[in-house]
């Protein structure tokens, strides 16, 4: 097994099988059992299971994501 990607609602999901519309991104719109994704290409909604979701991910993308600490600093 590869590295733990930690998934949350909003985050860009990069996998491994383009969907048809050309796309490999989708977007994270509920996490749990299952994921609810939006294909960031045509806005195709999906439910797949996070078992699957994390054996085809192959990146993972934070919004407005260019300094992932920020998120941590402490008021
Ligand atoms: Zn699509």
């Amino acid at each position: 097994m590869g590295e733990r990607l930690k998934f949350e609602v909003g985050d860009i999901v990069k996998l491994k099988k383009p969907h048809p519309c050309g796309s490999r991104e989708w977007k994270i719109l509920r996490v749990g059992a299952d994921f609810r994704l939006e294909c960031l290409g045509c806005g195709h909604q999906v439910m797949m299971a996070r078992p699957l979701v994390e054996k085809s991910a192959r990146g993972l993308r934070k919004p407005g994501g260019d300094s992932p600490e920020s998120e941590k600093k402490q008021p």
